[in-house]
């Protein structure tokens, strides 16, 4: 499988520099040994979209809501993300969990709409620093895959894909250890067989959480590390690339 390699731009990038990053993508995309993806802010997906038709770089959304359309004023859905020109929507995120008090049934409804509107899903899960320190990381993990997963999360040609972001590693320069990544990974891989059976192989596992190009060969080397989510060094093409040139 190859590795995906997904930018998460938050709330970063006016029309200027959603130029500046999307043009050198999709010049140093090419022949790249990796999947590679950008998810800028709602407000620039049709923009990005344009600038990248036709190149290996695809283009998600940061967020959906869990109905198509209705009474949701500032509310963006996955058929509008879909309409924009995204293929991808980056579900469950941290900062939505917290900034916006997601719970896992929120996020398994924004699932099952982001599937039901041809988007592939990348929902995140992790744990944060005291629920580390207190050796609850994997169940708390094991419970968010639960909660927010759905049936067919793998089914059809573009299968869902988790993406583990320790919270704690999330803009902080820290990152999880490679054996600490490697073990959470191998729990991620059988929970997601549990759950879905043979299709949960086909998931791929992303690592997220302070990923530079310093880090990345060591990181995306890691055995079930099936791609990285990039936050702020996906706001720079140079280094963005760098860390897809890592992948494999
Ligand atoms: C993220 O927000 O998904 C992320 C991984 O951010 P950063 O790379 O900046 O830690």
């Amino acid at each position: 499988m190859r590795q995906l390699i997904a930018g998460n731009w938050k709330m970063n990038g006016l029309t200027e520099q959603a130029a500046a990053i999307a043009g050198p993508l999709r010049r140093g995309a090419d022949g790249l040994g990796c999947d590679l993806l950008v998810c800028p802010p709602a407000t620039m997906i049709g923009t990005v979209a344009h600038i990248l038709v036709g190149s290996a770089v695809a283009v998600g959304g940061q967020d959906c809501h869990a109905k198509a359309s209705g009474a949701h004023t500032g509310d963006i859905s996955a058929v509008m993300l879909r309409d924009s020109g995204a293929n991808w929507v980056i579900l469950g995120h941290s900062e939505r969990r917290s900034d916006h008090g997601e719970s896992d049934a929120t996020v398994r409804a924004k699932v099952l709409a982001a599937r039901a509107a041809g988007l592939a899903p990348i929902v995140c899960v992790g744990e944060t620093e005291a629920q580390r320190v207190a050796g609850a990381a994997e169940q708390v993990v094991g419970g968010q895959l639960a909660g927010s997963l759905s049936d067919g999360f793998a089914d059809g040609a573009a299968p869902g894909v988790v993406a583990y972001e320790p919270v704690w590693a999330i803009g902080t320069g820290r990152t999880a250890t490679e054996a600490d990544v490697a073990a959470m990974h191998a729990h991620i891989r059988a929970t997601l067989t549990a759950l879905l059976g043979p299709a949960g192989a086909r998931v791929r596992i992303l690592y997220g959480g302070s990923v530079k190009p310093d880090n990345a060969a060591g990181l995306l080397a890691v055995p079930e590390v099936g791609g990285a989510l990039v936050g702020g060094a996906s706001l720079n093409a140079a280094d963005f690339l760098a860390i897809a040139r890592a992948a494999r």
